[in-house]
């Protein structure tokens, strides 16, 4: 396929805002891709030139690339960034000044694109910017325009097709199953792989069979298996049918370990790679993991040596960071508190009961200087349940993680096999919710100054793979608070409302929903001003008194905050002891 064929469906799928009609336009173009090609245009749909957890980035700052669009052009690079900063889309600039080249229809192929971007994403050394420069320029002078408009948003980060990957796969399925009864063979590789490049191209080469028999495997991160939650120990044993494994619910951040001999890889919960940030707990698996290859699910917590406490979530957090890092590691290390085993030896242990993993984790842990194994307890009674949670909480821990003895290793599942169990004050809401910040609206007064109004935020709804508004929130943010928000907000603000927002308010100005914020409400309400979990005339759900908890964006994509299905169950069941 030409790049320049791929940047036609971009911009047919750029202007489009139902989901349905995106799913048939990629199902158009997957059938028209190459096996050769498809997992690179499933990679460049995402505006990347790998999958999402592999941290290969183009690297290219704005001015760089505005200087490779003026260099491919002839113009001054002071002239560009002028009008970009009037356009504020690079992507229109260059294909702008791409139409005096009268390129009709440039012959390139999306292959050799994509070739040409890794080669810039991999060159270092001495002279890197110019040479990224170049490389860029080069590619940019033999497209024809609308080529160039999309080639420029791929550096940028800035594809603007708002696309998730939901659609992308039932894209996949449209193309290649004919319906969507086979949806779920797609979804569970996903979940296992988290590359839907590779899944593609499985599937183009080796159809059904070939997609069915995608595992686990080193290197590449499985979705985390997530929690639902039930008020206290008395329904959770009902629930489990009389009895429980019990684990302490840490609170810190979710990592999952990859051990392949001596190389270590460590991602996060939204399967980003961290490894670099935590150089301690790669030395601790590589010295306590008595196994040739393993893949571990742990939550790392940072701990005062001095004082041997676990210190609270606002400490851990300030290890995300990607400079300083030995100091901060000496200064803060964390422990890693291991609670699952997904692999072992070359074998993948997802579909072994859980009572059996827990065999294995005892056994391939040694030692508990960094890495502490957490087999948890087995329980049949409710009075012990409420002892561990005690227990728990007496240790300024958040609560239990209760699961099912008998269950499956489920990646990216969230269902009653994991329930957590956390403190709570009878009548309130018992859990914080995820929210996506969608825009803000501007105040009045003197705060205004500061950019204080309110945000319009949402939640995720997973059927729909779209974001639908839950409510505004303006009390309880400082001045600093706005600051921050309008410093992160400003460099994802678009012109209209994204396509995969659904919302019957408007705010003053939208932006893309990437923001993940953790929010505490009174109560989950009905309203019909909002469209989460919205069905025709009947209302939608709303927040009673919501405020800012924190911002969780280092650990959780906009796809990764709570679900409408979540705040349905959470709101049956907010008044029940
Ligand atoms: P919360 O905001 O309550 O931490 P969450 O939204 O991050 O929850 P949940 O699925 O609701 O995610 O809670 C599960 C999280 O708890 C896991 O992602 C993991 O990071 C953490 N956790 C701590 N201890 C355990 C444990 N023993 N087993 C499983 N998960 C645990």
């Amino acid at each position: 396929m030409t790049f320049s064929k791929l940047a036609q469906y971009f911009e047919k799928l750029e202007v489009t805002s139902s989901r349905l009609a995106l799913i048939d336009i990629l199902a158009e173009l997957f059938k028209s891709v190459d096996v050769s090609e498809i997992s690179k245009v499933i990679y460049l749909i995402s505006g990347r030139i790998a999958p999402f957890y592999e941290p290969l980035e183009i690297g290219m700052a704005e001015k760089s690339i505005a200087g490779a669009v003026a260099q491919a052009y002839g113009v001054a690079r002071a002239e560009v960034l002028k009008e970009y900063g009037l356009v504020g889309d690079l992507g229109l600039i260059a294909k702008q000044l791409n139409l005096k080249s009268k390129i009709q229809e440039s012959k390139l192929s999306v292959a050799f694109v994509f070739e040409i971007l890794t080669k810039i994403a991999k060159t270092t050394g001495a002279g890197t910017v110019g040479k990224k420069q170049d490389l860029l320029a080069g590619l940019l002078q033999k497209v024809d325009p609308t080529s160039a408009k999309h080639l420029v948003r791929i550096p940028l980060s800035a594809n603007r097709l708002g696309i998730g990957d939901p659609t992308v796969l039932d894209g996949l399925a449209k193309a290649k199953l004919g319906d969507k009864s086979n949806r779920k063979l797609l979804e569970a590789a996903y979940n296992k792989t988290s590359d839907l490049g590779l899944i593609a191209e499985t599937l183009f080469k080796g159809g059904l069979k070939a997609l069915s028999k995608m595992d686990v495997s080193l290197g590449r991160p499985i979705r985390s298996q997530l929690t639902e939650r039930l008020p206290n120990a008395k329904k959770i044993l009902e629930k489990f049918d009389g009895e429980v494994h019990t684990q302490q619910k840490f609170d810190g951040f979710r990592t999952q370990l990859h051990k392949d001999g001596d190389s270590v890889r460590i991602f996060s919960r939204n399967l980003e790679e961290t490894t670099p940030m935590f150089p301690e707990l790669v030395e601790g698996v590589r010295k306590q993991v008595k196994a040739r290859t393993a893949i571990l699910d742990a939550e790392a917590l940072a701990f005062n040596p001095q004082s041997e406490e676990f210190l609270p979530f606002q400490e851990t957090t300030k290890r995300r960071r990607k400079y300083n890092i030995k100091e901060m590691a000496v200064k803060l290390p964390l422990k890693a508190f291991v609670f699952d085993v997904m692999y072992l030896n070359g074998k993948s242990l997802t579909d072994l009961p859980l009572r059996a993993r827990m065999e294995k984790l005892k056994k391939v842990i040694k030692g508990e200087k960094v890495l502490i194994a957490q087999p948890g307890e087995f329980v049949k009674s409710e009075d012990r349940i409420i002892e561990l949670f005690d227990d728990a909480i007496t240790k300024g821990l958040e609560g239990l993680v209760c699961k099912r003895p008998d269950s499956k290793y489920e990646a990216g599942a969230r269902n009653f096999n994991w329930v957590k169990l956390k403190r709570h004050s009878a009548g309130e809401l018992r859990d914080t919710i995820d929210c996506v910040i969608l825009g803000y609206i501007f105040g009045r007064g003197k705060r205004s100054q500061f950019g204080a109004g309110s945000l319009l935020v949402g939640v995720y709804d997973s059927g729909k793979d779209e974001f639908v508004t839950i409510s505004k929130i303006g009390t309880g943010l400082t001045d600093k608070e706005w600051k921050e928000i309008h410093r992160r907000a400003d460099k994802i603000k678009v012109a209209r409302r994204p396509a995969r927002v659904n919302s019957l308010l408007t705010p003053s100005v939208w932006i893309e929903p990437k923001i993940v914020i953790e929010v505490l409400a009174d109560e989950i309400t009905r309203s019909p001003v909002h469209t989460a979990g919205k069905k025709g005339s009947e209302p939608g759900y709303a927040l009673r008194f919501p405020r800012l908890v924190k911002f969780r964006e280092a650990d959780k994509k906009a796809e990764d905050s709570t679900t409408v299905k979540e705040l349905i169950k959470m709101y049956s069941q907010q008044f029940k002891k």
